[in-house]
């Protein structure tokens, strides 16, 4: 009889498709830090069993998963960091197509230059200044000024401290005084 509650067409005994192995053996030697992209074969063995619970070469007519990789020269290329040996332990292998770099993957692409900090927008002076009288308390200085500022990296503590003194404040009160109505548009 057709077990009508099963939910599952695909009986969990059939070995993922070779599409499927070639994917993941692609996935784990992408994840690899090595340089030039290499990874080692123990860990691609170890990411096909995390994947498929179960990993048999045989299944695709291949003695070891290195003779499956070895069937596909134009998907990857292997190399053994110890030619004299031989063993299994010394197998590296990478993308046949990527990476030339030494840096394998890279994870991280070159960092954006950093924009250079700047003045405070109308509304981020309006943020400031309700910060301000939710934390009275002036000392005279610019003290809680430079203090909101410097949480925020991207505004210039300088160019913004600057424009408040010639606008009036000198202290955090008189930004709340001085300088309310008076911050320039951009
Ligand atoms: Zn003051």
């Amino acid at each position: 009889m057709i077990d009508s509650q099963s939910e599952t067409p695909v009986p969990p005994s059939s070995p993922p498709t070779e599409t499927e192995v070639l994917d993941t053996i692609e996935q784990a030697i992408r994840r690899t830090t090595k340089a030039y992209g290499y990874q080692h074969l123990s860990t691609i063995a170890t990411a096909l069993r995390e994947q498929f619970g179960v990993f048999e070469p045989s299944d695709y007519g291949c003695k070891t998963l290195l003779q499956l990789i070895e069937r596909y020269p134009e998907h990857f290329k292997v190399k053994w960091s110890a030619p004299a040996h031989k063993g299994l332990s010394h197998v590296w292998v990478r993308l046949a197509t990527e990476p030339k770099r030494k840096e394998g993957y890279g994870e991280k692409p070159a960092p954006s230059p950093k924009p250079k900090p700047r003045l405070m927008t109308v509304t981020e002076f309006d943020r400031l200044s309700k910060w301000l009288e939710a934390h009275p308390g002036c000392d005279g200085s610019l003290r809680k000024t430079r203090q909101w500022l410097r949480r925020r990296d991207f505004l210039s503590m300088e160019g913004n401290t600057k424009l408040l003194k010639r606008l009036g404040a000198h202290c955090d009160c008189e930004v709340l005084m001085n300088v309310e109505g008076k911050w320039p548009e951009e």
